[in-house]
């Protein structure tokens, strides 16, 4: 039991036997479904100690669940944060968070390089009198010159998709550490089993867990972890009711009450249940689709049909070395631009194992044509001014056996 919370079991080990150790009834190895919304309680003070957050209890199953709070404690422990909270999806967990923490007249700094439903997210706080700069975060430098004395955030992605940039993860994390900002790192492309953003300064973690964590295409899912090396006492947005806990809490109260609690994007218990399982598998399902993913880049690099190839295990790609440095491997995510002469719908539609698809981090390998879908509403000016060609084909490498998955290429590439 000592060794269960501390550094000396590995990833998967403390993974597989979190619930059990955390003592469940029965001896049930898996946390049970809890489908209860509401609690009882034989007396009424208790109930009301809860709600005063005197004694620890569920209230109401908005805010908290036995379900969902397991599955928070194993988040907490893959990103090696002081806690987490779970949201209905990723974008619940985004938008939930810098709600919660994010005041008219605040500034934020965020990456250029973004998943792009977070850019109009972003857009749209804007129009409630946000401020937000949008830098190339491949540089920190390119951060360090749009800060502002109302800066009150950075937000970065570990890997962007869909060109794979690789923000200046430490430069930007020693930056914010400097000027006392809250640093948060969208964790999504990446996972904690490539990359734990606590290790560059990350106060705050998003995981979009629909894609690697849960990993099967079949839950959607979201968390924000606070990693506790942020000094919360420095953040002025935080309410005074509040600033009763300790500083360590301010954060994660915060985003539970003006967030989950208020805003509502919470994680159903079933789907909590079926994030928990696929997180079981995280490490090897990862392990496998980065090989594939560097096997299909090499290919596709070497290949005539084909003209640029974005993957930052490639050596000419420009943060080759910066992703070797952090990451356990350079991902699962792969772009690359089809020789014109080929139509790329055609292209896509001979693929016979690949799925056309605009999901990511599913066990299978799936294909999505940017400019035409995920960038389409941006429009051919923005899409030019980020260098996304009509040609850009995003690839989500999924888990299949290397062998067929490049065979498909290749007769794909060789049709037409
Ligand atoms: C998919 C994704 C999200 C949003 O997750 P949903 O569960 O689809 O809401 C956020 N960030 C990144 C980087 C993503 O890929």
């Amino acid at each position: 039991m000592s060794t269960a919370d501390g550094d000396a079991e590995g990833f998967t080990t403390r993974i597989l036997h979190s619930d059990r150790r955390d003592g469940i009834e029965h001896g049930s190895l898996h946390k049970p479904v809890h489908a209860s919304v509401a609690y009882g309680y034989n007396d009424a003070r208790d109930l009301a100690a809860v709600f005063q957050g005197s004694q620890s209890g569920y209230s109401y199953g908005r805010q908290s669940n036995p379900t969902v709070e397991a599955l928070q404690r194993k988040i907490t422990r893959m990103e090696g944060g002081v806690g987490s909270i779970a949201f209905g999806t990723g974008m619940g967990a985004i938008g939930s968070t810098l709600f919660a923490l994010l005041e008219r007249g605040d500034h934020v700094v965020s990456s250029s390089f973004l998943f792009g439903n977070t850019n109009s997210l972003f857009a749209s706080f804007a129009g409630l009198g946000l401020e937000v700069d949008f830098v190339d975060a491949t540089s920190a430098a390119a951060v360090a010159r749009a800060l502002r004395p109302e800066t009150r955030l950075v937000f970065v992605e570990a890997i962007a998709n869909p060109r794979t940039q690789v923000a200046d993860l430490e430069g930007i994390g020693e930056l914010c550490r400097q000027r006392g900002l809250l640093y948060v790192v969208d964790n999504t492309m990446t996972s904690p089993w490539l990359f734990q953003p606590r290790t560059v300064g990350a106060g705050l973690v998003i995981n979009a867990l629909t894609k690697y964590i849960a990993g099967h295409g079949s839950v959607l899912g979201g968390a924000v972890t606070d990693t506790g090396l942020f000094d919360w006492r420095s953040f002025p947005n935080i309410f005074e009711g509040y600033r009763k806990h300790p500083p360590q809490q301010w954060g994660l109260q915060q985003i539970r009450k003006k967030g989950l609690r208020d805003f509502g994007a919470s994680l159903a218990p079933d789907a909590a249940q079926l994030v928990a399982l696929g997180a079981e598998t995280l490490a090897l399902r990862m392990d496998r689709a980065c090989a594939n993913a560097r096997a299909l880049a090499d290919m596709l690099a070497r290949h005539d049909r084909v003209e640029r190839v974005f993957y930052p295990g490639l050596p000419d790609h420009p943060e080759y070395e910066r992703a070797a440095r952090l990451f356990r491997h350079p991902g699962a995510i792969l772009s690359f631009e089809l020789d014109p002469k080929l139509d790329l719908f055609e292209f896509l539609n001979r693929l016979e194992v690949v799925v056309s698809s605009s999901n990511l981090g599913d066990n299978r390998t799936l294909a999505i044509p940017v400019a035409h879908t995920i960038y389409f509403e941006m429009g051919p000016e923005r899409r030019a001014s980020m260098d996304i060609r009509d040609t850009l084909i995003r690839i989500s490498v999924g888990i299949e056996d290397e062998r067929d998955l490049l065979a498909d290429f290749e007769r794909a590439l060789a049709g037409g």
